[in-house]
């Protein structure tokens, strides 16, 4: 079953829901990501709560935190999973609190704006998707489907996202859409993005 990212308009930039842009929650002590491949620190893209994914059973299913490199567009394999132009961390329910933020252009930290993203079973007549979750990815390119770095095994596909209404204010694919995958035993999970 696949569940719809639905555009919920603006919302508080630390509010503990599925969102894109605003600042990361992550446990206490959490220090802010950082590029592999030019050092600088990661652009925060968006969070997920796991337990809006369709039969999700967990209690506490915890949060998928998305970053990527927007120090130098283009120039880090943003789109790949495995080069470090981009991150994806599979964090705990609960407990859960702004990571501080470097000092550092804070348009290179976040997204120029904060919208919920409320999810659905059908979509609206009118508004904004802004991705999917759970069910089967829908490659722009070739199935993708990123390796567990811990256990090796294919990777659970878990959400994808287009970049959003507002070209000023989205996260930047290529005009593609991106793909986030998790290894739930391994606490791992993965960003690629297609165009
Ligand atoms: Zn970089
Ligand atoms: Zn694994």
């Amino acid at each position: 079953m696949t569940m719809l990212l639905l555009d919920g308009g603006p919302v508080a930039p630390d509010a503990p829901v599925t969102r894109t842009g605003g600042v990361p929650l992550a446990p206490a002590g959490t220090a802010w990501p950082a590029c592999a491949a030019c050092a600088g620190p990661l652009q925060f893209l968006a969070q997920i709560l796991l337990g809006d994914l369709p039969g999700t059973t967990a209690p506490s299913p915890g949060v998928l935190a998305l970053f990527m490199c927007a120090n130098r567009p283009g120039q880090c394999a943003q789109w790949s999973p495995t080069a470090g132009g981009n991150l994806a961390l599979l964090l705990p329910a609960g407990d859960l609190e702004p990571v501080p933020a470097p000092d550092a252009d804070q348009d290179l930290l976040g997204l120029g704006a904060v919208r919920a993203a409320l999810p659905a079973t059908t979509a609206p007549a009118t508004g904004t998707v802004l991705g999917r979750l759970g069910g089967t990815p829908r490659w722009l390119q070739y199935d993708e489907t990123p390796h567990c770095p811990t256990c090796a095994r294919p990777m659970d596909f878990t959400a994808e996202l287009t970049e959003g209404p507002d070209p000023v204010t989205a996260m930047n694919f290529g005009s593609g859409r991106a793909y986030a995958h998790t290894c739930t035993p391994c606490g791992r999970a993965a960003l690629l993005w297609q165009c």
